[in-house]
């Protein structure tokens, strides 16, 4: 990379001498001499100047012009000093030119009206999102690359397929092992996923149907997922340090580590801490195990936000999964039983006390009777027991609701400093019709630079970006994004470091967070001057990073 040293050496007056005249711009075309619009070389596209250049390594910042055409990034450089011009160009001095961010673990909503343009993502830098987890996503990837190719999306996005998706296909929500036969259609499905370009398999054993799998299970699924170069299996652990009854959130690190390390696939653990009052500054233990398996060779690595509240559903926090084995049908058939009641009674308190009680669990359903009300609220509206209150909810539907507290904040500024934890929201903007819901989705990756880079100077921010690209990119094996350097794709934030701020709150979570100037999705603004452009410019890939395209066209 063609860098200038210092400060000193960059020439602000050279600058404006040769880009401020654009005159291909303005010059109506049809008045241009018919010489000049074969002469020379193309002009490119944008040229971001003069910016603070972090390029993903976790290298100090060097000062270096940035020109993207094509969608790529053409030249990091001096560009004055190689005579390069371009249509557009943006004045980057005293920003933050960094690669876009990759959220490694996301809920981004592309297929809604609402979510598509992301908004809430590209406010934060980011530029790529990794869904299809928590053991969620469907074997029918090409269909979905396919309809986000067709209508478009904000930023980039990628797939993994899910085994509770896969396991409810195939069992329902039996509270069984799969027979051999069953085995073979789980594996066919997996294999489906992966053939149609997703980047691994993604469990959420602490959810059902996962919860029902024994690890044999999952390991069996990952061996086909990992006949593919890259494979990844994506983890919610079966215990994060809440699960009723406790599996034990040590032993579900083990877990994890043990399925790719007998499949043979690499192991990232999503949104990973240790939950609960109980495990408050132990997430030095769990690291341990990661690094241990690290040692040995295990491709093991991990994301995390700063938040200390969790989202998920109430059905989830406070229900046992042996009461809903066979559906909720079947839950609602033991609600009704006065004996079985008695022993739910019980062990929802149980449940309750583990995450620290009715009042922090706060809703964010879409149900304008619960948003915003913790349960023990609800509760005493109704003159009831949270247990029964839950039930009550429960009867009408899941609910969503966040765990307020479930995180210790000195654990996360130790994973912080790990340098194989990558950044993510675990995030979704569900659009109006949840005032409250969690402010990640808004606010994961400006709060980390916040509260950990620029108020705490805990971390460095070239660490930070780390996190937030290369780091990321590199366990994805992908070669041509997650840095900023030559004939990468153009997915670039350009900060203004001071500004950089989450402006998303509990009580207030629809805001964006600011700080953002400009955002480049495969070479087209997304952010511009602290605006969107609502460009769709997100592309859907495959495993490896390459764009989708459609089987059908491949084959003409
Ligand atoms: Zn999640």
């Amino acid at each position: 990379m063609k860098v200038r040293a210092d400060r000193s050496g960059h020439s602000l007056g050279v600058i404006r001498r040769v880009f401020r005249i654009r005159p291909i711009r303005f010059v109506p075309l049809v008045a241009l001499p018919l010489a000049a619009c074969t002469a020379a070389e193309e002009p490119d596209d944008i040229l971001i100047l003069g910016g603070s250049v972090l390029d993903g390594s976790g290298g100090e910042a060097v000062f270096a012009d940035i020109a993207v055409s094509g969608g790529r990034i053409r030249f990091v450089g001096d560009a004055a000093g190689a005579g390069i011009a371009a249509r557009d160009t943006v004045d980057a001095r005293g920003l933050v030119v960094a690669p876009g961010f990759i959220d490694m673990h996301s809920h981004a909503e592309l297929d809604t009206d609402h979510g598509r343009d992301a908004r809430a993502f590209l406010f934060q830098g980011i530029t790529t999102v990794a869904l299809g987890l928590d053991g969620g996503g469907s074997a029918h990837v090409a269909d979905r690359l396919a309809r986000w190719t067709e209508d478009g999306i904000g930023v980039n996005a990628f797939l993994s397929v899910g085994h509770n998706w896969v396991r409810r296909q195939v069992l329902g929500m039996a509270d069984r092992a799969p027979t051999e036969a069953e085995l073979d259609e789980m594996r066919a499905l997996v294999r489906k996923g992966m053939e149609e370009g997703a980047y691994g398999l993604s469990s959420g054993l602490f959810y059902l149907p996962g919860n029902y799998a024994e690890t044999e299970e999952v390991i069996e699924l990952n061996r086909v997922a990992a006949e593919y170069p890259g494979a990844i299996y994506d983890t919610h652990d079966r215990d994060l340090g809440a699960a009723y009854p406790s599996f034990g959130y040590l032993k579900s690190i083990e877990e994890g580590i043990r399925i790719g390390e007998e499949a043979g696939t690499k192991v990232i653990f999503s949104h990973f801490n240790a939950q609960g009052a109980h495990n408050y500054g132990r997430a030095p233990e769990g690291a341990a195990l990661i690094e241990a398996a690290r040692a040995r060779g295990v491709e093991v690595a991990g994301a995390h936000h700063s938040y200390t509240a969790t989202q998920s559903n109430l059905r989830s926090y406070t229900i046992p999964s042996w009461f809903v084995a066979g559906g909720d049908t079947a839950m609602l058939r033991r609600f009704d039983d006065p004996d079985t009641v008695q022993v739910i009674d019980r062990q929802t308190l149980e449940m309750l006390t583990i995450r620290g009680g009715a009042d922090r669990l706060l809703f964010a359903d879409r149900r304008p009777q619960l948003n915003g009300r913790t349960l023990q609220e609800v509760a005493n509206e109704l003159g009831i027991e949270p247990s029964a209150a839950a039930r009550r909810i429960l009867r009408e539907g899941n609910a969503a609701v966040m765990n307020l507290g479930l995180y210790d904040v000195e654990n996360v500024r130790y994973l912080a400093q790990l340098d194989w934890m990558m950044t993510c929201t675990d995030g979704r903007d569900p659009g109006p019709t949840r005032p409250i819901t969690h402010p990640r989705a808004f606010g994961s990756f400006s709060k980390k630079i916040r509260d950990l880079v620029l108020d705490e100077e805990l971390i460095t921010l070239p660490h930070a970006v780390r996190s937030m690209t290369g780091l990321a990119a590199d366990f994805l094996e992908w070669p041509e994004r997650g840095y900023l350097r030559e004939g990468y794709f153009a997915d670039i934030a350009v900060l203004r470091l001071d500004a950089v701020r989450d402006m998303a709150t509990y009580e207030n979570p629809h805001q964006y967070s600011a700080g953002t100037v400009h955002v480049l999705v495969n070479g087209v603004f997304a952010i511009r001057d602290g605006e969107a452009t609502m460009a769709l410019a997100g592309q859907a890939l495959v495993r490896g990073g390459a764009a989708f395209v459609a089987r059908t066209t491949v084959d003409r």
